[in-house]
């Protein structure tokens, strides 16, 4: 088994995920046709399959383009087919898509949008997951419940913490002054947030980033937390409740 990947960054702050497993090659969430094309041209790629992870134009704007120019299949959420270009087949929980010599397994995971879903490899420890889950932070609620996207962050928190996070935004600088206001006294996370700020100086990617360091350090997966939760001054509460404060204060922060 292999599951190659390239990251290709788009836009302000998009990563496109070209997969590679013997001849199939998919695009994640190609939010750009010109840009991605120009990478898949030098890596002397085809693809054959396209996986949006949701309907927001910056990860489907490239869809048609690529579909006129390559021989390929559009997989995204069923729920999705009629608001992304050229979807060819909607996918539900569970459900598995056989690629290359290995197989990705799809999680809905609603609360960003409606029909997000990710993709996730389990052979090779890899999730693809779109806007859900970011580095110290998560995707916000355009769509969903603060209930649908805290279980939907839940059902991540389980995979094996080995597994290495694909998400489509390098936001991870960002969300880290965010996180060290409201987890200060954590250590890990201080360490983690300086080997960041030494990849972005070097202008290099903070992305994929490992389940195990997010489960330490993200404080949208640490609403049980005592720390987060005397930040909050919150007593008697449900992680349900500290994950609405967290997410109420990033979005003003
Ligand atoms: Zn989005």
């Amino acid at each position: 088994m292999s599951l190659n990947v390239h990251s290709i960054p788009i836009f302000n702050d998009n990563y496109v995920f070209i997969l590679q497993s013997e001849k199939d090659v998919a695009l994640v969430d190609p939010g750009d046709f010109l840009s991605v094309n120009r990478a898949i041209i030098q890596l002397s790629l085809k693809p054959n399959f396209i996986f949006n992870t949701h309907h927001h134009w910056d990860h489907t704007d490239g869809n048609l383009s690529f579909k006129n120019a390559y021989d390929l299949k559009i997989y995204s959420s069923k729920y999705d087919m009629v608001r992304i270009p050229g979807v060819d087949i909607g996918l539900v929980d569970g459900q598995k898509i056989y690629f290359g010599d290995t197989f990705c397994e799809i999680l809905f995971l609603p609360g960003h949008t409606l029909g997000h879903i990710a993709f996730y490899f389990p052979q090779e420890s890899c999730l693809f997951s779109g806007d859900t889950l970011f580095s110290l932070g998560c995707g916000r609620l355009f769509e969903g419940t603060y209930i649908q996207m805290y279980q939907s962050l839940k059902r991540i928190q389980k995979l094996p913490p080995k597994t290495q996070i694909y998400c489509t935004h390098e936001y991870t600088q960002r969300n880290a002054a965010f996180a060290c206001d409201v987890d200060s006294k954590n250590l890990q996370l201080k360490e983690y947030v300086s080997k960041v700020e030494n990849l972005r100086k070097m202008d290099k990617p903070t992305i994929p980033t490992l389940l195990q360091t997010e489960l330490e350090c993200n404080p949208f997966l640490r609403c049980h937390s005592k720390d987060i939760q005397d930040y909050f001054q919150l007593t008697d509460c449900s992680e349900m409740d500290v994950f609405k404060q967290l997410r109420d204060l990033r979005n003003q922060y």
